[in-house]
């Protein structure tokens, strides 16, 4: 059975005795409105660990002053009911306040952040988003701290993110590792997002072309070509003109280093704004 904590002190004494237990412990966090992007990332954690937690919580210190923080999807009951499903030992869904005390301490001037390496925060979703990575990175290692998990699972649909947090965990020598959970789509390609719920169907028929620019790269590049100018010129020739291209990005996904060749292990991400929503795809050509 699934229960339901929104007080930390909960949640670290029931860690304390699976850990007396010596059971194996998995964190998902997530920002709930969960979808089967976010079960794929539960089902992994059942199959590497002996007790799931799943954090359900939208962070406001990583959302600017002109993002969704307000209107963000919030459906607990429903979420519940796919950990439930799922069998997740305990969601933790704390109030911002339980987080971050109640003197709205959401800045830097009276709040101790986690400030991650600048070189792979100054780009892609860090150059529109300031400060965003500082949230995540600050939540993310709260709730580690919290949890003390053995493995924490995220999805590679938030590849910077990713690369982030692994970084994260590498430079301040946490005791746990991450597991890297696969892109999961709708049948016609579109990465799922908390944030579809916002799209009309025109834009959402718009918001398609991100999925098709990226196959085709795969597809330019499979036969023969690298050069990631001509890569860029063959996307943009596929995405919709309605959208709003923030970028279309390679690097690294080793070094988090721009490439100008494709190598193996190259991140090729876009974001872009269909309508106002800004959407975040990527693939990763190994
Ligand atoms: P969010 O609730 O958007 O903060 O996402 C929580 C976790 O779910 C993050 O690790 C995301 O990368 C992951 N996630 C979101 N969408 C997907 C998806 N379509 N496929 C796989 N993982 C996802």
């Amino acid at each position: 059975m699934t229960i339901l904590l929104n007080k930390i002190n909960e949640v670290k004494n029931n860690i304390k005795q699976w850990k007396r237990e010596g059971l194996k412990i998995g964190l998902v966090p997530t920002m709930g409105a969960l979808h089967k992007g976010h079960e794929s990332l539960i089902k992994k954690a059942k199959e590497h660990c002996d007790k799931v937690v799943v954090s359900v919580f939208v962070n406001p210190i990583q959302f600017g002053p002109n993002e969704d923080y307000d209107k963000y999807p919030r459906t607990i009951e429903k979420d519940l009911d796919v950990c439930e499903k799922n069998g997740v030992d305990i969601v933790f869904s704390p109030s911002p306040s339980e987080m971050y005390g109640e003197n709205n301490r959401l800045s830097n001037t009276d709040l101790t952040f986690v400030c991650p390496a600048y070189n792979i925060v100054d780009c892609m979703c860090g150059k529109s988003r300031p400060g965003h990575f500082d949230g995540v990175a600050t939540v993310v290692l709260k709730l580690f701290n919290i949890v003390n998990p053995d493995f924490a699972f995220f999805g590679q649909k938030d590849a910077q993110q990713l690369f982030i947090l692994k970084k994260m965990v590498k430079d301040l020598n946490l005791d746990l590792t991450i597991i890297q959970c696969p892109i999961v789509r709708e049948d016609d390609g579109l990465a799922l997002s908390s944030r579809n719920t916002y799209l009309n169907t025109e834009e959402r028929k718009n918001a398609l072309t991100i999925n098709k620019a990226l196959k085709q790269i795969e597809k330019i590049y499979s036969t023969g070509v690298k050069d990631t100018k001509v890569l860029f010129d063959s996307a943009i020739a596929v995405l919709d003109k309605n959208l709003e291209l923030e970028y279309l990005e390679f690097r690294s996904f080793d070094t988090f280093e721009p490439v100008e060749e494709i190598q193996q292990n190259t991140l090729v991400a876009i974001a872009a704004k269909s309508g106002k929503t800004r959407l975040i795809d990527n693939i990763i050509i190994r």
